[in-house]
């Protein structure tokens, strides 16, 4: 099964596709023929990013600055679709890493607005745009192993991504009579902006040490797994929480 070819001609918004996975996920659709909708804050670099993926073979690329943070940029985002998308990627997402004990309010409410409240109203919005238009659609929430599982310094990220697990399930209950799978990906480690500095520590050595496949992730490694949700390849599918993470989740105790 060609996956990429049931990607083509689609219409992608990828959240957070100034950097990263984000990027990376717009690139491929875009390879592959879709229609990518660029949504980030940074509006400079989408621009740049949009004439790339132009380049590159996107059908079209478009950019539009978004802070998912801000509940009204949602609504006026969604709306200002020229027409409704066939796939959400809910991928933007920040970090705060420090102990429990040290965070702060406005760390973790950055946290949890950015990682679950920003992509349950995208959500939201995009399934009304859905149900208005008498038809479904695929969303993809990036989520993390860290939604399964824990480590320290990371409590309010890790917080954030169990909660998108429920999200993602609870979404997927109530619209899969609509047509509207919601399913979510969970890597493990992958090198970018967000972890970089961590895996240049001793702590984050030994921690790559830890994954059983004894590397990180490349950003590649997760596409398989990112179209198989995203496309109608395997349209019974809803309400999954897929870890990609070269085995870290069954790593020994
Ligand atoms: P990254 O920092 O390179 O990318 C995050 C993107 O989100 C950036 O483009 C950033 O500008 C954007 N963003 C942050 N806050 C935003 C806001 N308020 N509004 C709009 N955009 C905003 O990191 P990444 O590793 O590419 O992360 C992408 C997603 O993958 C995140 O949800 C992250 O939690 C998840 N993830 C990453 C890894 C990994 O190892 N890299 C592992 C598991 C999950």
């Amino acid at each position: 099964m060609d996956l990429g070819a049931r990607i083509a001609g689609k219409h992608v918004v990828v959240t957070g596709a100034s950097s990263g996975l984000g990027t990376h996920f717009a690139t491929l659709c875009a390879r592959h023929g879709a229609n990518v909708i660029l949504a980030a804050r940074r509006l400079d670099r989408l621009e740049a990013l949009a004439a790339d993926l132009r380049r590159a073979g996107a059908a079209s690329a478009t950019a539009y600055a978004l802070d998912v943070t801000d509940a009204d940029a949602i609504a006026s985002f969604v709306a200002a679709l020229p027409e409704a998308p066939d796939v959400l990627v809910n991928n933007a997402g920040i970090s705060a890493a420090a102990p429990a004990l040290d965070t702060s309010v406005a760390d973790f409410d950055a946290v949890t607005a950015t990682n679950l409240r920003g992509p349950f109203l995208l959500a939201v919005e995009t399934a009304r745009r859905w149900r208005a238009a008498g038809r479904g659609g695929s969303i993809v929430n990036i989520a993390s192993i860290l939604g399964l599982r824990v480590a320290g310094g990371v409590a309010s990220y890790a917080v954030s991504k169990a909660a998108i697990r429920q999200m993602n399930a609870a979404l997927a209950l109530e619209w899969a009579r609509f047509g509207i799978r919601v399913n979510a990906l969970a890597p493990g480690y992958i090198e970018t902006d967000i972890n970089a500095d961590f895996f240049a520590t001793p702590a984050g050595e030994a921690m790559v040490k830890r994954i059983p496949m004894r590397r990180l992730g490349r950003p590649e490694d997760l596409d398989a797994a990112f179209l198989l949700l995203a496309t109608d390849a395997a349209p019974w599918m809803t309400g999954v929480f897929l870890p990609v993470d070269g085995g870290h989740l069954v790593s020994g105790l």
